[in-house]
């Protein structure tokens, strides 16, 4: 399976590391670095998923996650959260805002894209039944 992948982080490093192993993998990635620019994307051309860092300048990633499940227009776009923080309670935060999934920073390069690939296949299914 292959989708329109937006990967909303603020960090270079991480973008550039994500978007390059999606890519490979046959993902098409766009990248953007604001809750503000991450709207403007959707409202382009809506991605078959969202890779959500938590952690953004001004509006955070669950804010974001919280606007966009609160929009019937966006609602149905999978999102899954993206922290170094990897406890218990942020998972639940994660979730508790409408995220389909949670993935730890730093990335395992290895399984990324499956990781990915299995959100957007879960998604996708629910969405059909
Ligand atoms: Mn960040």
């Amino acid at each position: 399976m292959s989708g329109r992948i937006l990967l909303v982080e603020d960090n270079p490093a991480n973008q550039l590391l994500a978007a390059a192993v999606l890519e490979r993998d046959g993902f098409e990635v766009v990248v953007v670095e604001s809750a503000v620019d991450a709207l403007t994307a959707i409202a382009f051309r809506t991605p078959d998923l969202i890779l959500m860092d938590i952690q953004l300048p001004e509006v955070d990633g669950l804010t974001l996650t919280r606007q966009l499940k609160a929009d019937p227009s966006t609602a149905a776009i999978p999102i899954v959260a993206m922290s170094a923080h990897a406890m218990t309670v942020d998972r639940d935060n994660a979730l508790e805002a409408g995220c389909a999934g949670f993935i730890t920073k730093p990335i395992d390069t290895r399984l990324f894209a499956d990781q990915v690939r299995g959100y957007a296949q879960l998604e996708t299914a629910e969405a059909g039944s």
